[in-house]
């Protein structure tokens, strides 16, 4: 199935500013939203494209990116990323944050996503989401980042509790420590009875008498955690790794998110990554060249001694077996590819022109490709072996 046009969904146009497209999000996210609609397959469909939506058109980087190559531009999900499937429900609520300015709008009658357990509520905190840059050595070889994050940390008070002490718990008075409240409302279609989290103690089942002083009864405060992320080799830009329970702590005992991770390529001086390839472009004199030379190169892991034979072509590609980028999770590696380019002398002093002209007459210097030259096409066709 073709995807639609991101723009399409939202109902904006090309050059919509980022509020304007916020806004077009936002009207979305309630009409369709699965808790207003509920087993409405149609619907929910249609709130995770538009989240989808907005989750490229709401970041500049991708947002570009899917402007220029359109839906495979915006995508290089990581294992059910946004590349197939599309988000999923807990992304996609984690996002709300963001778009509703703090808090999700449906918490009050929804109870914001949380799971539910043995009819009470479960918090779970919210995925957090980084950038992490990486060169080509560290993508060639994988590595271990530590990373300092600043995040929702439970709060070593109250031990995430929200409480003074254990004596400020009390049994709620509202749902009887049940969680949930009966509620009664009058329709056109006559009453109707609904069952919701309990406002009073949001679930709970238990309200407390008195707060901790730290968290103020939130259970959880900001603070910073250094996680090590172990990166696999040959991950790339766009990637996405996710670390299940590293995102934002829980309030009052629940579930902490997930920290996602965003690969980033830190581009390399001298080489060029294509796919699990590696392409260096070598210039050379046109003596060297004809007379043959061995030349130190760049490569990911130091420098390689290559030996140029003696009429050598410019435009040939010399390989460099396994000295590329592995694949992830793979043992197959890519290679480094070297594109020889002649070096034709921009300036000549009068010496060197007296010197050119001589060779200029020899039958030597004039091109004569025979049959077995390799063509362009040719090379080209080995290079994408
Ligand atoms: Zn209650
Ligand atoms: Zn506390």
């Amino acid at each position: 199935m073709s995807k639609r046009d991101y723009y399409d969904i939202l109902g904006v146009s090309k050059g919509a500013s980022a509020d304007e497209i916020k806004k077009a999000y936002r009207k979305l996210a309630i009409k369709y939203h699965p808790d207003k609609n509920p087993d409405d397959k149609a619907a929910e469909d249609k709130f995770k494209e538009a989240a989808e939506a907005y989750e490229v058109l709401s970041n500049p980087e991708k947002r570009q990116r899917y402007d220029q190559f359109g839906h495979a531009g915006a995508q290089g999900g990581f294992g059910g990323g946004y590349g197939g499937g599309g988000m999923n429900m807990e992304d996609i609520f984690s996002q709300f944050g963001d778009v509703f300015g703090g808090g999700n709008p449906f918490d009050s009658f929804f109870g914001g996503g949380g799971q539910s357990r043995g009819g009470r509520r479960v918090q779970r905190g919210s995925n957090l989401r980084i950038k992490v840059k990486l060169t080509l050595e560290e993508i060639a070889n994988g590595v271990e980042k530590k990373v300092k994050v600043n995040k929702q940390v439970v709060c070593n008070t109250c031990d995430g509790t929200g409480a003074k002490d254990k004596s400020s718990f009390s049994t709620c008075k509202t749902c009887g420590g049940s969680g949930a409240v009966r509620r009664v409302t009058n329709t056109i279609l006559g009453q109707m009875q609904t069952t919701s989290t309990c406002p009073t103690c949001n679930g709970e089942g238990s309200t407390i008498s008195s707060k901790c002083n730290t968290c103020h009864g939130d259970g959880v405060t900001r603070g910073e955690e250094t996680i090590s992320i172990n990166i696999p080799a040959g991950v790339s830009e766009g990637m996405q790794l996710s670390m299940s329970g590293k995102g934002n702590a829980a309030p009052r005992g629940g579930v902490p998110g997930d920290l996602i991770i965003l690969i980033e390529e830190v581009p390399h001086e001298t080489l060029k990554r294509e796919g699990i390839n590696i392409i260096y472009d070598l210039h050379v004199s046109f003596v060297d060249a004809a007379l043959g030379t061995s030349v130190d190169i760049p490569t990911i892991d130091g420098k390689a001694r290559i030996k140029l034979e003696p009429g050598t072509q410019g435009g040939k590609i010399l390989r460099l077996k396994g000295k590329g980028i592995p694949e992830v999770n793979s043992y197959h590696k890519g290679d480094q590819l070297i594109q020889v380019n002649i070096w034709t002398p921009k300036t000549i002093n009068h010496e060197e022109r007296e010197l050119l002209e001589k060779l200029r007459a020899s039958e030597n210097f004039r091109p004569n490709p025979g049959k077995n030259e390799k063509s362009f096409f040719d090379r080209m066709k080995e290079y994408f072996e």
